[in-house]
């Protein structure tokens, strides 16, 4: 009867033009940009600025070739914001060009921010293009760094990029961490504290989580986004921000996926950052869902978990 009950409200629901969560895109190419904006997305959750000079890597360190991008793809937008993540370089992300020192283990050495701390060079380039940008075109970056450990890390990241904004006399931007480190999922109380946002990166933090290679054909069918670990360790990661008036929102394939969507909005995530592709059915799956669908559907998220129990459920639930 609930079930049926739900099933009605959600169809009722469908003719919304508001979901429970706001959606904000992700881009490869800067040319993508205005794609973007036409499909409706609020934004930009995740701008990967390493995919963004793919094969071309010389321009890494090229402040120019950054500031021009960033300007363009915020013009793109219009009054969106864009939330620019800095390099993140390693693991999967390999970049020959600079020729780094190998290394036994990629995914657990020295990867994403670890890297940009150690490599100025780097960089400084990109935070002061966004600063640039934002200075001469008023554009609404945000900054966020990938693969932040500890408390001490983003403290680091963000006193070099207020140093960076006051020696270009720029307007402050918001800093975030992107949370995809079970270690930062776990003390995200510590980062609340500091941060203006966080943002969860689904596709790490479940390779982290469960120790399950994002990269293997072989655990391909394996690795699971939604096992309970996971769904729970979301739970906590938005409860804690609502809890400090920080922002979670989430990006990585699972918020491109429509019942992915569903179950991270029922956790208390206030933003999706979604491919363009992907929009449209994820939309549709929001719009089917109201607040009794989406606690049965957390739930079972936070008791059970788990994509082979969790992806009929909501398929019937939200009759999708
Ligand atoms: C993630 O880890 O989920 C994420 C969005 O970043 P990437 O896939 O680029 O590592
Ligand atoms: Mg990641």
């Amino acid at each position: 009867h609930a079930l049926a009950q739900a099933r009605a409200r959600s169809t009722a629901g469908s003719a919304a033009d508001t979901t429970p969560v706001t959606l904000t895109g992700t881009i490869m190419r800067a040319s993508q940009a205005i794609e973007l904006h036409a499909a409706g997305a609020h934004g930009i959750g995740l701008l990967a600025t390493e995919l963004l000079f793919l094969g071309e890597e010389q321009k890494l360190t090229d402040e120019e070739q950054h500031y021009q991008t960033y300007r363009t793809i915020a013009r793109a937008v219009g009054d969106a914001p864009v939330t620019l993540r800095t390099l993140d370089i390693g693991g999967d992300k390999d970049m020959p060009e600079l020729r780094l020192p190998r290394e036994d283990n990629p995914f657990l050495g020295v990867r994403g921010i670890r890297l940009s701390l150690r490599r100025r060079d780097l960089f400084l380039p990109q935070l002061r293009a966004a600063y640039r940008a934002a200075r001469d075109d008023g554009a609404r970056l945000r900054l966020m760094f990938p693969m932040v450990t500890n408390i001490e890390e983003f403290i680091q990241a963000a006193q070099i990029a207020r140093e960076v904004q006051a020696e270009l006399a720029a307007p402050g931007l918001p800093l975030g961490v992107m949370v995809e480190v079970p270690a930062c999922a776990l003390a995200v109380d510590q980062f609340a504290e500091h941060v203006d946002f966080l943002s969860i990166g689904m596709n790490d933090l479940t390779q982290y989580l469960t120790a399950t290679s994002r990269t293997s054909p072989a655990l391909a069918h394996d690795i699971d986004p939604l096992h309970v670990a996971v769904t729970r360790t979301v739970r906590s990661v938005a409860t804690t921000g609502a809890a400090n008036d920080v922002a979670v929102s989430a990006c990585g394939g699972l918020a491109g996926d429509p019942v992915g969507a569903v179950v991270l909005a029922s956790l208390g995530v206030t933003a999706l950052t979604v491919a363009v592709p992907h929009l449209p059915d994820v939309r549709d799956a929001l719009r089917r869902t109201d607040e009794t669908s989406l606690a049965t559907i957390r739930n079972h998220a936070l008791e059970t978990g788990g994509s082979r129990h969790l992806r009929p459920l909501v398929h019937s639930l939200l009759d999708l």
